[in-house]
């Protein structure tokens, strides 16, 4: 059984996470799509809110599980038996971060392999922060995230 992590914030989910996922999945037979619970960023969106997002969006995907974890990444994945952490890079301005991380995370458990996946090029320019502040300033997103994550951004930022 080949299973990945795909670690994230999730602030809210976008296309652009959902590309990778589906990308992800052919390459394993099971991708654990992993919400941080990181208290040093403030979220948007509750660690539920999160979960609920991603759980509307994807839930119903074979083989695609969501979890949620705090601590160490390479924990996680290790007690999940997972041996690979999945995640997007968008432009070379993900990659300084994205470099010193898997390369952190390889020192601390050399079992588990960093993949990077690239999104459509549609998607290269989407992020959660983008997509909630367009959304804060009264645009339109709902082509870039998930019914359930446009009608929440509308509620939220409402009045
Ligand atoms: P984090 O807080 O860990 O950066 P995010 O939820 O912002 O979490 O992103 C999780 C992963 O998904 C990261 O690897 C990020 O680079 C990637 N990602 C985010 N948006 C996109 C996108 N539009 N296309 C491809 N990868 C993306």
């Amino acid at each position: 059984m080949r299973r990945a992590v795909y670690p994230g914030s999730f602030d809210p989910v976008t296309n652009g996470h959902l590309d990778v996922i589906e990308r992800a999945r052919k390459l394993f037979d099971e991708v654990i799509v992993a919400v941080a619970q990181n208290d040093e960023k403030e979220a948007l969106f509750s660690l539920e809110e999160r979960l609920q997002f991603l759980q509307d969006s994807i839930g119903k995907i074979d083989m695609v599980r969501i979890a949620q974890f705090d601590g160490l990444l390479v924990e996680f994945a290790t007690a999940q038996k997972a041996s690979a952490v999945i995640r997007g890079l968008r432009a070379v301005s993900d990659f300084e971060f994205e470099f010193q991380m898997a390369l952190m995370n390889r020192k601390l458990e050399a079992g588990v392999e960093t993949i990077f996946l690239m999104p459509k090029e549609e998607y290269t320019y989407l992020s959660s922060r983008i997509i909630k502040e367009i959304a804060r300033l009264g645009g339109d997103v709902s082509s870039f995230v998930p019914p359930v994550v446009s009608k929440a951004l509308v509620r939220k930022f409402a009045g």
